[in-house]
């Protein structure tokens, strides 16, 4: 495909082929939006750190389980945490409706029985949370992906055992 690669791939034999590109997990590789898969990807990785710098779940916007941005499956009932309180009414103990407008770019959330934004920050966050999905699946539609792409496994986090 890229005949400048050919040259370069012989001479710098110790660089990963896949230095500098985007990833693409396996378990995304069949994704019709590859700028989808490789923000899910990144995500991934970004969220799975030994310690406590990654990427807060309730940050993201793909989804994991789903394998799509957050705002086009954040209806299903697996989004409803009752114990956090996300998509959740705590007063009315029913689920929350999300409204997304993509036009917009708006999103609203209101209790299935009481009609309100339930109070608190797992709301709030996921109000958050579904507006930056919008904005990167718009900018993903804006900007089609036409770079090469590396396909690979989830990284393994080097065990800390033997760090010291
Ligand atoms: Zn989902
Ligand atoms: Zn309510």
């Amino acid at each position: 495909m890229n005949t400048l690669c050919s040259t370069r791939t012989m001479t710098a034999v110790a660089a990963p082929a896949h230095a500098g590109r985007p990833v693409v997990h396996d378990r995304y590789a069949d994704l019709a939006d590859i700028r989808l898969a490789i923000a899910l990807s990144a995500e991934d990785d970004a969220e799975d750190t030994e310690d406590d710098t990654g990427l807060d779940p309730f940050e993201r916007t793909t989804c994991y389980t789903h394998r799509r941005w957050l705002h086009h499956c954040v209806s299903s009932p697996l989004h409803v945490i009752v114990v956090t309180g996300y998509r959740w009414c705590r007063r009315c103990e029913r689920e929350v409706w999300v409204a997304v407008d993509e036009l917009t770019g708006d999103v609203s959330l209101s209790c299935a029985k009481c009609g309100e934004m339930p109070p608190g920050p797992a709301n709030r966050r996921l109000v958050r949370a579904c507006r930056a999905s919008l904005a990167a699946a718009a900018e993903a539609k804006a900007h089609p992906h036409d770079e090469p792409w590396t396909v690979r496994s989830p990284r393994r986090l080097p065990s800390r055992r033997h760090a010291a």
